[in-house]
């Protein structure tokens, strides 16, 4: 196979929802009609920070299992898949967002009694904000459910996309029993079995016409899809491609991931029409997955994968070029060559070490602490930087200090990790040692900040909560000697050696914007 061939191929995307839409139990059956699983049921705790502190403790003492599964890949129908993984919870969507920018598209997950919910909503307005493609599953169709063209509105009326149905349910009142595929009139009809989802499920195919589906389906049930086709072919929009790629159309497909129903058309529909890489977009122009020059950059870094050995995973998107084991890249932020060996891939439950990647492709690295989240490696002689990566400026700030001074060395190396992985931000203050300034996000932040600390690392922290509550950078590192008016600021060094700015509120940081009109100031830092 050709390296072109081996890139159009490739799906990577990202499975987004609401909690409890069905994100996992379809990722899940993915992995089974895949082949990746032969039992269902074996992806477990993959809902990491899910709710509250406590779930995520839990989910922890799985983590084996839970992180292994951030990444999933198989080969179905020809097409190499990666599946990415996203935490579910609204405080590390962080975490999320960035898992988006190594995708190339996401399928949205909707629950079909409750239509989009919130965090969905949130999740696509990402999406279609970097112009990733995304096809909705309508799941739990096997409960009793909104009417289809209800939900299609709603998608309308919420998110402002038009949606374009792949298939129908069949079945009255939501009362459904199987799907009919519009563009091959094929009617899938789903016998019912005692594995309760955790098996393939035996399908009954055929025309409207065809005895084995007369004989199952009520006349009453004929009638009502016809109508309802009937009416879709009409008023509503037609497959485009083009309107897809644009984000203007998502293809619709409707199922049941608990009971199997509709996913294995949905993953093969899926794959044929999701899109392989495209360009993409670095300070120094566009990138095309088929430029020879590698290219890639680091999503998420995972500390601690094995709690035994204190290792550090780098998770890299591919974007062009091939992937070598062992093969030198050039990391644009330090400006340093590094080799880039013992590269990993995750198979459901079992890491392997890969020889060659393409683009699309996810590797895992491990890292001895040079690379950070939002990073690019690339080819020496030709040089990019990813830039589009989002970063988000922190609103709650604390010092941490180790409660016992004996653990400092654990202390110091804890805290370095998991800010490297981008866990949490941290500030220095010259002349303090003995505690650190940090930022968070989202107050669960801190408590699993806490919590890591202690379990990884073995060392009880005091938190103590600052007043502070936005974060200046500035463009040229300006040093605060050179700032009027920052009486009301607490200089703090980010671990690049910046100065940072916090401030008790956006007044304030507008007050000290005002005084400097020479200086620029950045909500987040510079990328280099
Ligand atoms: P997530 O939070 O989006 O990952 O959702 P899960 O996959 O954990 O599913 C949430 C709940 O919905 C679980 O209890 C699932 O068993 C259930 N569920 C998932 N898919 C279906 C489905 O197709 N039908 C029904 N009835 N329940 C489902």
């Amino acid at each position: 196979m050709t390296v072109l061939d081996e890139i159009k191929r490739r799906r990577t995307f990202a499975i987004i929802s609401h909690p409890d839409a069905g994100k996992t139990t379809l990722t899940e059956k993915l992995l089974l009609y895949g082949g990746a699983i032969h039992l269902a049921g074996s992806v477990k705790a993959r809902k990491t920070s899910r709710y509250a502190v406590s779930d995520w403790m839990e989910i922890e003492k799985q983590r084996g299992i839970s992180v292994t599964s951030s990444v999933l890949n198989f080969d179905y129908n020809g097409c190499r898949v990666n599946i990415l993984d996203t935490p579910g919870h609204a405080d590390f969507s962080e975490d999320t967002y960035r898992t988006l920018m190594a995708v190339d598209s996401a399928v949205m997950v909707i629950d079909v009694a409750k239509g989009v919910e919130a965090q969905t909503k949130k999740l696509f307005k990402v999406c279609s904000s970097r112009g990733i493609p995304i096809f909705t599953f309508v799941n739990k169709i096997d409960h009793f459910g909104k009417n289809p063209f209800d939900l299609m509105a709603d998608i309308e009326d919420v998110l402002g996309i038009r949606s374009c149905p792949m298939n129908w349910p069949i079945g009255i009142n939501g009362n459904y029993t199987g799907i009919f595929d519009r563009e091959t009139e094929i009617a899938h009809l789903f016998i019912k079995d005692n594995a309760h989802g955790t098996k393939k499920l035996e399908v009954v195919s055929g025309k409207l016409t065809d005895e084995a589906i007369t004989s199952r389906l009520d006349p009453d049930i004929i009638s009502s899809l016809k109508d309802d086709l009937e009416l879709l072919d009409e008023a509503g929009d037609p497959f485009d491609a083009q309107r897809v790629a644009s984000g203007e159309l998502t293809p619709m497909f409707f199922g049941s991931a608990m009971t199997n129903f509709g996913v294995e058309p949905f993953l093969k529909k899926f794959l044929e029409l999701a899109p392989p890489p495209m360009e993409r977009k670095t300070l120094e122009g566009s990138v095309s997955p088929e430029n020879p020059a590698f290219s890639g950059f680091v999503f998420k870094i995972q500390a601690n994968m094995d709690p035994k050995h204190h290792d550090r995973i780098a998770f890299m998107r591919i974007c062009s070029g091939v992937f070598e084991k062992g093969m030198s890249v050039l990391h644009r932020q330090s400006g340093k060559m590094i080799r880039l060996s013992q590269p990993q891939q995750f198979l459901a439950t079992e890491r392997t070490t890969v020889e060659k990647a393409y683009p699309g492709d996810i590797i895992g690295i491990f890292d001895t602490g040079e690379l950070g989240v939002g990073d690019t490696v690339c080819d020496k002689k030709h040089p990019v930087t990813f830039s589009d990566f989002p970063v988000f400026p922190p609103e709650l700030f604390g010092r941490l200090s180790p409660v016992s001074s004996m653990k400092r060395k654990q202390f110091l190396r804890g805290v370095g990790q998991l800010a490297q992985e981008g866990a949490i931000q941290v500030y220095s203050q010259p002349y303090i040692m003995e505690s650190f300034i940090i930022g968070a996000v989202g107050q669960l932040q801190f408590e699993v900040l806490k919590y890591r600390l202690q379990k990884e690392y073995n060392v009880d922290v005091r938190l103590e909560q600052l007043p502070y509550t936005t974060a200046r950078w500035t463009e040229n590192n300006t040093p605060s000697e050179d700032l009027v008016g920052i009486d009301n600021a607490l200089v703090v060094y980010d671990v690049k050696k910046r100065p940072v700015y916090l401030l008790p509120n956006e007044w304030q940081a507008g007050w000290l914007i005002e005084r400097n009109p020479k200086v620029k100031f950045l909500e987040t830092p510079p990328i280099i």
